[in-house]
């Protein structure tokens, strides 16, 4: 048995990880493996474990950077798309490879009120599901009826978990940082029979506050959680660092919790700006800030 022999997985060998992040950065991968249907997800997660080789699953890569070393292993990239929508009930069941936007704008259309808040939030479903993504109000926990995930130390026969057990707070999940879990689907539970002119004007109003307040550019977005009555972003700013520039890599002069890779940035510029921007806050106000997005590979 290989990776080449799974139905619809595309196999790549020493691959850069830079098109596949929303940084567009990172170096490369031994294997990337792309998968079009959860059946390749599946068979590809199983093939890693049961041939113990290092994996991991990416989404949308809107939430993790990537090491200039790469990654030594597998790296599976979740390009499933399936969605079923029921306009009459509010019922979406999607593939957790399914952009959050497309899946928003989709349902949107169809005059089901819930997911406005998804419109601007890059990254997948899973991805999604997995962080508890949010915004303008809404989070994933405020949508999810159920996903379907496999528990690959506990089985590979994936079961369903009610979003209960998904013990879900302010972005965060059981599923976070835990690398044994793989979101396969989620089943959204929706408002039917809106008017999909106004869903369209609310999420185009949230745009609209996104471009006035959030940098444009290759970005993780927030690079620091809030801390408690806080904002990494105020804390950044007073700090004197906005707009603070190493190498490639710039703290946005509009907003100082995103980093944005301007020009041929580096995963190592973005670890010098993190490590710069948390001794300063610890020794200005003695706030340790901790980081949002995840770190992958080979520093
Ligand atoms: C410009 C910008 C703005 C952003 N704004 C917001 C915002 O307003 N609110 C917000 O919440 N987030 C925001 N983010 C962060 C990001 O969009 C979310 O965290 C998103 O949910 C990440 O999804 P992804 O598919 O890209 O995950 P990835 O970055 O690919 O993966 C993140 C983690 O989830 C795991 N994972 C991904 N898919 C699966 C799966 N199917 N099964 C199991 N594990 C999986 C990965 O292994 C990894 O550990 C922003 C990011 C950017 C770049």
């Amino acid at each position: 048995m290989s990776l080449e022999v799974i139905a619809d997985l595309t196999v790549l060998y020493n691959e850069p990880l830079a098109k596949y992040t929303a940084a567009r950065l990172g170096g490369p991968a031994d294997t990337v493996a792309i998968a079009r249907t959860r059946q390749a997800l599946l068979e590809a997660v199983i093939y890693a474990h049961q041939q113990h080789i290092p994996y991991w699953v990416l989404g949308g890569g809107a939430n993790v950077l990537v090491a200039d070393g790469g990654v030594r292993g597998l790296v599976i990239i979740n390009h499933t798309k399936g969605v079923e929508i029921d306009p009459a009930t509010g019922r979406v069941q999607a593939e957790s490879g399914v952009s959050l936007i497309t899946l928003a704008r989709r349902c949107l259309v169809q005059g089901l009120k819930g997911l406005e808040w998804a419109v601007s939030i890059p990254g997948t479903l899973g991805g999604a599901v997995v962080n508890n993504a949010g915004a303008h109000g809404g989070d994933m926990a405020g949508n999810l009826v159920q996903a379907i995930i496999m528990d690959i130390e506990a089985s590979y026969e994936p079961s369903v978990w009610p979003v209960e057990r998904l013990a879900y707070a302010y972005r965060y999940s059981i599923l976070k940082g835990q690398h044994q879990y793989l979101v396969l689907d989620a089943t959204l539970q929706l408002e039917a029979g809106h008017d999909p002119h106004e869903l369209t004007v609310t999420a185009d109003g949230f745009i609209a506050h996104r471009k006035r307040t959030q940098p444009p550019g290759a970005s993780l977005g927030s690079m620091f959680k809030n801390p408690s009555g806080d904002y990494a972003g105020r804390l950044i700013e007073a700090a004197g660092l906005k707009g603070h520039q190493v190498g490639g890599v710039q703290i946005s002069p509009i907003h100082a919790n995103f980093f944005i890779n301007l020009d041929a940035g580096t995963a190592t510029d973005y670890h010098a700006l993190i490590e710069l921007v948390q001794s300063q806050v610890l020794a200005r106000f003695g706030v340790e800030l901790e980081l949002e997005i995840e770190l992958l590979g080979d520093k």
